[in-house]
């Protein structure tokens, strides 16, 4: 099965009532983990490659790793999709590279940083459905500010500064007709999203029901969604680490968000912490080791192990051979008799 457009996925996820997870990538370990996961889980997936992974690995590299993920597993429906794209040209850029989905980020300006005004908002991400639909290419967009930092992206503030206006979340899907939207309901990038067991003065889900409600046939994306557990914070402390104790989302609020119209749930953290924690044991318990094989394959073990349980969590497992994938030139043409 070559790759597939998000849109797809997410069409059939809000059909069938269950969320999609959306896992990053920097190198082949990770993907393996990735597919060997939806292999076992028969699950639909969404792989996701941020500007830092796609400098970091020479993103021809990534590209033709995903390539080779559809050909040893044909019966996955396989996403490659950018994560926050922070300028036209940068998701053009990837659009041109092959990938079947871009996040155009205008909640910020092309820095990655300063928070950006509503107009540009809609401008940029405007432009880039524009030219990612007429390739049949899928595009998220951004309304309110994550907290947090990653990758060098983020306005580095709180979780709660900006959260998403849910009247001007109706606005700019009118104004954008982008296909996924992600909000800001109080969750932040990077491991330290909480400093506590999140509640509603924290985590906003009741603000995520509004726009749900005002928005039924969009799919909502919910960011910073890794759920932080202390299992894995405690195997990375346990051998050397020094992680500060902290807390993510819990799943049952991701499975409240699945009920009320989030279809992708971006998980990189809890992936992040296996890997080191894995790493971490066999340098403490085998260090006369020295064959990176001895430490990478536990390493791609822990994570698949983590995004084979979020993909039943989200409810995508057993999904995977419910359809068969629909040509990006036949979703350009959708896309443009919609626009006619
Ligand atoms: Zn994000």
């Amino acid at each position: 099965m070559p790759l597939v457009s998000m849109r797809q996925l997410l069409d059939e996820a809000a059909k069938g009532g269950y969320g999609v997870g959306a896992f990053n990538v920097n190198n082949m370990e990770q993907i393996q983990s990735i597919m060997e996961a939806a292999r076992e889980t028969k699950s639909p997936v969404i792989i996701q490659a941020s500007r830092g992974a796609r400098a970091y690995s020479q993103d021809r590299f990534l590209y033709h790793l995903m390539i080779a993920a559809t050909e040893i597993y044909p019966e996955i429906p396989t996403v490659l999709h950018l994560d926050h794209g922070n300028s036209v040209e940068t998701c053009k850029s990837a659009i041109d590279m092959g990938f079947t989905s871009v996040m155009m980020d205008g909640s910020l300006m092309a820095d990655g940083k300063t928070p950006s005004s509503f107009e540009y908002n809609v401008d940029v991400t405007r432009q880039v459905v524009e030219l990612a639909h007429a390739k049949g290419v899928t595009v998220e967009g951004e309304i309110g500010c994550l907290g947090g930092i990653e990758d060098g992206h983020g306005a580095g503030v709180d979780g709660l500064s900006h959260l998403t206006d849910p009247e001007q979340a109706v606005e700019f899907v009118k104004q954008t007709g982008l296909d996924a939207l992600a909000i800001a309901i109080g969750t932040s990038h990077g491991a330290y999203k909480f400093s506590s067991k999140p509640t509603g003065e924290t985590l906003k889900m009741a603000r995520l029901i509004e726009i749900h409600n005002r928005l039924p046939g969009t799919h909502l994306v919910m960011h910073g969604s890794s759920s932080v557990p202390k299992d894995l914070q405690d195997i990375i402390n346990q051998y050397g680490g020094k992680l500060k104790p902290t807390w993510g989302v819990p799943v049952e609020e991701i499975q409240l968000g699945i009920k009320n119209g989030v279809r992708k749930i971006n998980v990189d953290t809890d992936n992040r912490l296996a890997i080191t924690g894995a790493i971490r044991k066999v340098f403490m318990e085998k260090p006369e080791e020295f064959d990176p094989r001895s430490y990478l394959k536990p390493a791609r073990e822990a994570m698949k192990k983590v995004v084979a349980l979020r993909m039943t969590q989200f409810g995508q497992a057993g999904h995977a051979g419910d359809y068969a994938p629909i040509p990006l030139e036949e979703m350009a043409r959708r896309y443009e008799a919609v626009a006619v």
